[in-house]
Formats: structure tokens, sequence, C-alpha cells
């Protein structure tokens, strides 16, 4: 059954255990043909036609073993290709397509994986949802295309605000962005919230619709010490700083108000007003 599926298997294929399979097959019906011709008189008998069937039997069983070989190689290397494919598919289903960011499902799975992490190493785990202000306005006077440019633009500089290996950065939909700081505490993820909102007002991407005359971003924060609390509970309190931070008037870090959070409250920790430093 075995020699079948491998005859089978190299004809669909073309490869080079096809010939092999042939030869294999054609020797020993030679080595028979011969023998029982030599048998019947109807050719000479020598050491040769004596010993045919043999060497047929020999031939066949050698070449298909390389024939068996050659196809388990071909085989191996499919399988290689095959797991590749699959890898490269599986990373690209967790990129945003537009910023080459990771995407929304890559941040679920890093996220339960890191809250795991932080819950075995008991340390802080700190998150950050990011959102353009005025985004849609932005559309609406620039264009789409421009809008597209901008979150590209807007994605790469908060990519390099990141210091840490550990620290990720997620297109978690539309104009919203999330980070994961691993091991992080309110410290640590203010100064990068803060960073970030820096670096975007560096940007200086004009926009007339919005009160700051330029591209923004609100940012919410939170920390879990002992990432002692689930992921939705964790993104809920970071997307309620991150309201709150809009309802302040934006372009502004807020940090949730968590019983999770090191730090209760500090909205009044940013001494100084956004829009004064503008
Ligand atoms: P806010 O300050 O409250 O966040 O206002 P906003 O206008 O940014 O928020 P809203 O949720 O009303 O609108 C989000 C806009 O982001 C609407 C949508 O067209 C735009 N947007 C989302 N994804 C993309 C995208 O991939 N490309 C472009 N160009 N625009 C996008
Ligand atoms: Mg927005
Ligand atoms: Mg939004």
């Amino acid at each position: 059954v075995t020699i079948v599926y491998s005859g089978a298997y190299s004809f669909r294929k073309k490869t080079q255990g096809a010939s092999l399979f042939l030869l294999a097959w054609g020797a020993g019906l030679l080595g028979a043909l011969l023998f029982s011709s030599q048998m019947q008189g109807w050719i000479p008998n020598n050491l040769v036609t004596q010993n045919a069937l043999k060497l047929g039997i020999i031939l066949n069983v050698t070449l298909l073993s390389f024939s068996l070989v050659t196809n388990i190689q071909k085989l191996r290397q499919e399988k290689a290709s095959l797991e590749k494919e699959a890898k490269e598919n599986y990373q690209l289903a967790l990129v945003d397509a537009l910023t080459g960011v990771p995407n929304r499902r890559a941040f679920d799975e890093r996220l339960a994986v890191e809250l795991e992490r932080c819950r075995r190493d008991k340390t802080n785990i700190a998150l950050l949802m990011i959102d353009v202000d005025f985004f849609k306005n932005f559309n609406d006077a620039y264009g789409h295309q421009l809008g597209d440019d901008t979150l590209i633009r807007v994605a790469l500089i908060m990519r390099n605000c990141l210091r840490r290996p550990t620290d990720m950065l997620f297109r978690y939909g539309g104009e919203e962005f999330s980070v994961i700081l691993a091991d992080t505490d309110i410290e640590g993820a203010t100064n990068t919230a803060n960073r970030i909102m820096e670096a975007i007002r560096g940007l200086c991407i004009p926009h007339k619709e919005s009160p700051f005359k330029q591209v923004t971003v609100s940012i919410g924060l939170a920390v879990a010490e002992n990432a002692k609390i689930e992921s939705e509970e964790f993104i809920q309190f970071a997307d309620e700083a991150l309201y709150k931070a809009k309802g302040q008037g934006r372009n502004q870090v807020v940090c949730a108000e968590c019983e999770h959070s090191a730090v209760v409250n500090i909205g009044n920790y940013f001494k100084n007003s956004p829009k004064d430093t503008l």
C-alpha cells in the first residue's frame, strides 16, 4: 500500500521518484521476462538469464527504496514550506495592514499573556488607550487619504516613543491605539504617555478643525498591581480614563481611578495644562 501511495504521489507531483518508480518495475518485469523466456528455451541459458529474476527483484526493491526516500524528502520539504506559510499567515493576521503595527487580535492575545506573566512574577502592568482627537473632522477637512497617511505617521512616532523591547504598541481599532507596558509602575507609564503625547504634538500636523490647530491625542492610562485584574476590566479602566481625558478637553493624559492602580486618580498630576503648552 505504501509503495502504491508513494508511486501515485510521485506521479502527481512529477518528482524524481516517478522515474525511479518506473525503472524499478521495468527492471522487475524485464527480469521476470528474461527468466521465463530462458525457462521456455526461447533465449539461451546463461548466468545472466538464470539469475535474471533475482537481479530484477533486487533492482526493483532497491529502486523502489530510492523512490520512497525521494518522496519522503519531498514531503518533508512540502511540510516545512507549509508550516512556514502557516506561520507567515498567522503573523499577517496579527498585523494591521495600514500602519504595520500589531492589530486588535494581537493585542487581545498579548494582554492575556502579559497579565498572566505579571500575576506570576507579582509585578505591575500598565495599559494606555490612545485616541486621535477630532479625527472625523480631520478626514472631512483633508480627505480620507491624508487621514490614512496621518495614522501611519502617528503609529510610527508612537512606536519610536517606546523604550523597552517589552513595550508594545497596537492599533486597537480605527484611530485608537493601545500600549501594553509590562513591569511598569505609574511613574513609568505616565512618562511614556507624556512622551507619546509630546511626540505627536512635535509632528505639528496641521488640523484646522481642531481647537489646537494640529493633530493631538488623548490618552487614558491604567496600572494594575500584581495584575489582579481581568483583561476586560483593565481595558475598561483605561477606556474610562480616556473618556475622561476627552471630556476634560482632549489633548491630555488621564490615569484611571481604579482600586488596582498604584496611585488613585492622578487627574491633577499634570501640572501644566496641555493647552498652555501649545
Ligand atoms: P474624538 O476627539 O472624540 O475622538 O473625535 P473623533 O472625531 O476622533 O472620533 P469619532 O469616533 O467621532 O471618529 C473617528 C474617526 O476616525 C471616524 C473615522 O472616519 C476615522 N477613522 C477610523 N479609522 C480610520 C482609518 O483607517 N483611516 C482614516 N482615514 N480614518 C479613520
Ligand atoms: Mg478620536
Ligand atoms: Mg475613537
